[in-house]
């Protein structure tokens, strides 16, 4: 075999350890003892698990905080601050910034990512040309698509929609919104579905950003879900309004998310950063309760989205960060529930995304990272590091666990 995995804890069975098969990039076999040779890593029963998912990452506008101000902290400074950056933006400058905020993901074991891309006759598509050069400059270590949508709107923004078009001829796998900045936020949801039709792409729109859940895009967008049958297929991003719902409205409305088959990623570190403004004291955290989504059987997932821009003025890219975060916000202690945490920056990330050669198993890509921890609920709790990942089978990380220097016994 080219590669065995020996000793590791399986994120579902973590009382026993059992060996990794690696053959041709594929996992072949899982069992303890295996009987087999090639090359050899033992991993002395730490936690072996699939490669992290990041959903919903912003890479084009990654690390421009030396160019913009967070000084109010709210959103529409973001978008401000932000628009007035990308007039500066180039290929070039996309492709650096995006390529240092990759690295890091890489560093903290991802090793999928759906990234938002921004198009708009401002930017036009120096955004794309930036960042499409890194998918294929990373395949060795990520599989990466590009989300396209109009951040500073589509049906009032003439240019935008030809450029949307003109990113899924070029490349783009998903179509993206974000209704809040457009004139007219139902047209662009049908335009968006409109586009997915045309170019049988998923969709992943930013939906419902702000405090109170008196009006819900959600119930539009699940209604066109079921008419186009794109259930399965339609994600959306923040929906922090519903972190205002009555429990009532809240639950109708998990009830229709999981009806229609339309999933949620949760981004702890932006929402938590940008909710609550209005309030002098008391703020409340604005950040949708996942797991009560899920009692509904609604899929959700948790990203990092925004990485030391006006958004989102801090960032590492580790996914096991937001579900340590998810689960502080959330009053999230019991360790089931601080597993479903690690679920959802794994396999229900990944369902989210339709990354269909997920997971360890016999058949599957062997993406996989090695943490220094036996259980996922302890990678969560204490923030394990990644010590090892692997993309279809071939070593892309190795991080040595930190090594206390004792003095000598005197
Ligand atoms: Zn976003």
């Amino acid at each position: 075999m080219d590669l065995i995995v020996r000793n590791a804890r399986l994120p579902d069975a973590p009382d026993r350890t059992v060996d990794i098969g690696v053959e041709a990039g594929r996992i072949v076999v899982i069992e303890a003892g295996l009987a087999a040779e090639g090359e050899e890593l033992d991993v002395g029963g730490r936690l072996v698990s699939p490669g992290f998912v990041e959903s919903h990452i912003h890479l084009d506008k990654s690390c421009i905080l030396d160019r913009c101000q967070s000084v109010r902290g709210d959103l529409p400074e973001a978008i401000d601050e932000v628009a007035k950056a990308k007039a500066g933006f180039t290929p070039e400058d996309v492709y650096a910034r995006g390529k240092r905020t990759l690295e890091k993901c890489l560093m903290q074991g991802t090793t999928h990512m759906r990234t938002q891309l921004e198009v708009d006759p401002g930017i036009g598509l120096r955004g794309l040309e930036g960042v499409l050069p890194l998918i294929e400059e990373y395949r060795w270590a990520i599989d990466i698509e590009i989300c396209v949508f109009p951040q500073e709107g589509l049906l009032n923004n003439p240019g935008t929609d030809e450029l949307m078009v003109a990113a899924l001829n070029k490349g783009a796998r998903v179509v993206g919104a974000a209704p809040y900045t457009d004139s007219d936020p139902h047209g662009q949801i049908d335009r968006v579905f409109e586009l997915a039709r045309e170019f049988d792409a998923d969709i992943d729109m930013h939906l419902d950003f702000g405090p109170s859940a008196e009006t819900l895009d959600l119930d539009y967008v699940c209604t066109l879900a079921d008419r186009y049958r794109w259930g399965g297929r339609t994600a959306i991003g923040h929906v922090t309004k519903l972190a205002g719902a009555s429990p009532t409205r809240f639950d109708a409305a998990a009830r229709r998310m999981r009806d229609a088959g339309v999933a949620l990623t949760v981004l702890p570190s932006t929402d938590l950063f940008l909710m609550g403004r209005d309030c002098d004291c008391n703020q409340p955290r604005g950040v949708t309760h996942t797991h009560k989504l899920i009692q509904h059987g609604v899929n959700c997932s948790l990203s990092t989205n925004n990485v030391l821009n006006p958004f989102t003025p801090f960032g590492d890219c580790s996914l096991v960060r937001m579900a340590n975060l998810n689960a502080n916000i959330c009053h999230i202690g019991a360790a089931a529930d601080i597993r479903e945490c690690f679920n959802m920056i794994t396999a229900r990330s990944a369902r989210l995304i339709n990354a269909r050669d997920y997971g360890l198993a016999p058949g599957k890509s062997a993406d996989f990272v090695v943490l220094d921890c036996e259980r996922t609920e302890e990678a969560v709790a204490e923030l394990a590091p990644v010590l090892f990942a692997y993309k279809r089978g071939r070593r892309t990380l190795t991080r040595p666990a930190a090594l206390l220097h004792r003095p000598p016994a005197s």
